[in-house]
């Protein structure tokens, strides 16, 4: 599938150069502190400042509001009110499905809020909801600091936090969202709120506060001193068939229950082949590590140390490749063990063997995320996260991916995943709702929405509903 990497290289080198700009230039060019400028589609800037990483979405609003202070966006959001156009929030542009975006609605693009502030003393960060993840770990790293959060140098920390945020660290340290404490955000009704004085926005905000309520203009994180070294491996098996394959997984969801808290694991299926990897903040010698790790060498055909460096040496090997791809990802449901997914493994492997560019990866949870603060992340239960990925570089081969993609989706619900990530959404999950939420998590959420967006002016295909 890798040759899609010399694929976008060509056919998608302009779009590419275009989102490299958008950081840049909205970066760079922060007007007036209390500036909102509005783009139509005919302006300069607007397609900077639409681009998304998934190059596959075509969604096309009327206005987009750059804007750059707090006092900017609430101009922007009274504008809607005044006209009655729907309002979708964007920050790093890395939603699956575009859901920072709407048709023939307004953009609230707060990419230039990037700010940065540490109180040494206390290690709390203050940021505004432009900021994107390297960003962050530069800033941080660079003071002895650090916030656990996702890979890819370029998501957005407002739309990773807001639907919780995992990563290698999640299991020593919890969610992105478990380091929240305080969010400031202009409501769909224009007024501006500071969660300091209303605990129940924070708690919606960890985990249930993409685009539903408001445009949250700045976080507030508690970060951890810096770990100094990380060490990582990559166990790799060919060939595989089904069964193989089902073998592989089955003796990596046993050896996870051993790994300690400072351990990450991800087990991606790419056509017939496994790669495995094993990173760690802490102790490489440490007992329930060292027996992973022998248990996946005689498992698997090959294993490598890429050895053990300083974090900030590490970090940028897992940046990802720069946007826009064309993909359909989302998430492939939360499970407690190998026994929630063993019913739908042959169905699903068939698929990923079978469609060329489909990949299936689990990651572990699990750890401290299970002893995370109250918020509306509702599956801290679960410790092990699914995602499938499909890649493709023809536009010609889309629909067959997308095709397989849904039957991957259906093979997982019939055996019964119905727990789903909401970072990782797809427009396809029947019970979103309950998927992202839990039931009672979401209708806490709709008694919030009538509070804070009663006119449901912030929306988009799966924002929180009004109560009924
Ligand atoms: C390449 C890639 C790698 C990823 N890696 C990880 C990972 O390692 N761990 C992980 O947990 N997730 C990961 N994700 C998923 C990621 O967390 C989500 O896509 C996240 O929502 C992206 O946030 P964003 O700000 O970049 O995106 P956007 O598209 O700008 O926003 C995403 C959602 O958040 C809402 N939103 C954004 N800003 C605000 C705001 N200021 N106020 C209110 N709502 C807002 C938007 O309305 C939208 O619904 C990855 C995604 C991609 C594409």
């Amino acid at each position: 599938m890798h040759t899609r990497r010399a694929f976008l290289q060509t056919t998608l080198a302009a779009t590419s150069a275009l989102l490299a700009d958008s950081l840049g230039a909205e970066k760079g060019a922060a007007p007036a502190a209390d500036a909102c400028a509005f783009l139509a589609p005919e302006d300069e800037g607007f397609a900077v400042a639409r681009a998304l990483y998934n190059g596959c979405i075509e969604t096309q609003p009327k206005w987009i509001a750059r804007c750059a202070s707090e006092a900017g966006v609430r101009h922007a959001v009274l504008r809607a009110i005044e006209k009655a156009w729907p309002v979708a929030v964007k920050a790093g542009g890395h939603s699956f499905e575009g859901l920072s975006l709407n048709d023939d609605g307004l953009v609230v693009n707060v990419a230039a809020m990037n700010d940065l502030r540490l109180d040494a003393k206390t290690g709390v960060l203050t940021a505004g909801a432009g900021c994107r993840l390297a960003d962050v770990n530069r800033f941080l790293m660079a003071r002895g600091r650090f916030l656990p959060a996702g890979s890819c140098e370029t998501v957005g920390l407002a739309g990773l936090t807001l639907g919780g945020g995992y990563g290698l660290f999640a299991r020593k340290w919890g969610l992105t969202c478990d380091h929240l404490r305080a969010v400031r955000m202009v409501a769909g009704t224009g007024e501006i709120h500071d969660s300091r004085n209303e605990p129940d926005l924070l708690w919606a905000c960890r985990g249930g506060g993409n685009g539903n309520f408001g445009v949250v203009t700045q976080l507030t994180l508690q970060t951890r001193v810096a770990p100094k070294l990380f060490s990582s491996w990559k166990f790799r098996a060919f060939n595989l068939n089904a069964r193989e394959a089902t073998e592989l997984l089955k003796v990596w969801f046993d050896a996870t229950t051993a790994l300690p808290r400072e351990a990450f694991s991800a087990w991606v299926m790419n056509g017939r082949q496994v790669t495995i990897l094993l990173t760690t903040i802490g102790s490489p010698s440490e007992k329930g590590f060292t027996a992973f790790h022998e248990k996946l060498k005689t498992h698997t055909d090959k294993a490598g140390d890429a050895g053990t460096v300083p974090l900030a040496k590490a970090l940028p090997r897992y940046y990802g490749e720069p946007g826009p791809q064309l993909f359909k990802n989302c998430s492939a449901g939360f499970y407690k063990g190998f026994a929630d997914l063993e019913a739908a493994l042959p169905a699903v492997f068939a698929e990923v063997l079978h469609e060329p560019g489909m990949i299936f990866q689990v990651n572990t949870l699990g750890g401290a995320i299970a002893d995370g603060p109250p918020g509306a992340y509702a599956h801290r239960e679960y410790g092990y996260l699914g995602e499938q990925q499909a890649f493709w570089e023809n536009p010609a081969h889309a629909a067959s991916r997308i095709a397989a993609a849904g039957r991957i989706r259906g093979h997982l619900a019939q055996a019964g995943i119905r727990r789903h990530y909401v970072n990782y959404p797809d427009l396809a999950f029947p019970d979103w709702p309950a998927a992202y939420y839990g039931e009672e998590n979401y209708r806490r959420l709709q008694t919030l929405k009538r509070i804070y967006d009663p006119q449901n002016l912030i929306r988009h295909a799966q924002s929180v509903r009004l109560p009924a």
